[in-house]
């Protein structure tokens, strides 16, 4: 099978070691970003230097059309995709009465929706083939609540509600669905919380550290591909025993 992956908001993070990892495994990767052009560019140089295969594409994951026309321009290049990483998020800290509604809408949108446009852009061509994987990605904050983080922790919560959905409804076409859980992963979107926040939550790592964003990429990658054929409608916790 022609090995092609979509990796959402790759350009930094999580996604970043997603795409590098999966462009080491042989697919051809489409790093999808919304602004920093720069850090996708980048990647994209480091895999072709690499003798990879790798394309920029700007779209707002919450933007149907626009993921559409992603879509389109990956097959247009490399063909189908066959595996989709729908990993971009946005997350924050903020008290349930401070939470707007452009601020519930927009994370709804991008963490929720991102997913659904993604997975719909795709699905023909996987369903055409009766072959394809998706990987999604929430959050140990998907698995049990979270203080000050309530909308964030809801729509990764959703996330796993979609993706065991489409799982089922998926199966009978031959794609596989399954969801990784990072727990605090050292990121641009953590460093928000602050170095002493930081120290307390590796502090409460049963192994002692932040997760590296490679490790994550590993068990998408292992979700994503054939090593994991009989595996759907999962949730993989990667989180050093943060969450027993
Ligand atoms: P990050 O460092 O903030 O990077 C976010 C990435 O998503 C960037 O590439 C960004 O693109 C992209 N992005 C944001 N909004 C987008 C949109 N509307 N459309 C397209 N791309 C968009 O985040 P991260 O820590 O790598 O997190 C990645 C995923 O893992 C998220 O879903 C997050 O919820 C989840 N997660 C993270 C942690 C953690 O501790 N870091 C823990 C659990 C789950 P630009 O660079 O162009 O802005």
């Amino acid at each position: 099978m022609n090995k092609v992956a979509l990796v959402s908001g790759a350009s930094r993070g999580i996604g970043r070691a997603v795409a590098r990892q999966l462009a080491r495994e042989g697919y051809a990767v489409c790093i999808n970003y919304r602004e920093r052009e720069d850090k996708a560019a980048e990647l994209a140089s480091e895999i072709a230097a690499a003798g990879g295969r790798g394309m920029i594409y700007q779209a707002d994951v919450a933007e149907p059309e626009a993921v559409e026309a992603m879509a389109a321009a990956v097959k247009a290049r490399f063909g189908p995709v066959s595996l989709l990483v729908s990993n971009a998020g946005i997350a924050g800290q903020m008290l349930i009465q401070d939470v707007s509604e452009s601020t519930w809408q927009r994370y709804f949108d991008v963490n929720v929706k991102g997913f659904r446009n993604c997975v719909q852009a795709v699905l023909p061509d996987m369903i055409r083939k009766k072959a394809g994987s998706i990987v999604s990605i929430s959050s140990i904050w998907g698995l049990r609540g979270a203080s000050m983080e309530a909308t964030y922790s809801a729509t990764k919560h959703a996330i796993i509600g979609l993706t065991k959905s489409l799982a089922m409804e998926l199966a009978p076409s031959g794609i596989r669905v399954n969801c990784v859980a990072p727990g605090v992963i050292d990121t641009d979107m953590v460093q928000v919380l602050g170095e002493e926040t930081l120290k307390e939550l590796a502090e409460m790592t049963p192994l002692g550290r932040l997760g590296r964003p490679e490790e994550i990429a590993e068990a998408v990658a292992f979700l994503g591909s054939e090593k994991a054929s009989f595996i759907t409608g999962q949730v993989l916790t990667v989180d050093g025993g943060f969450s027993g």
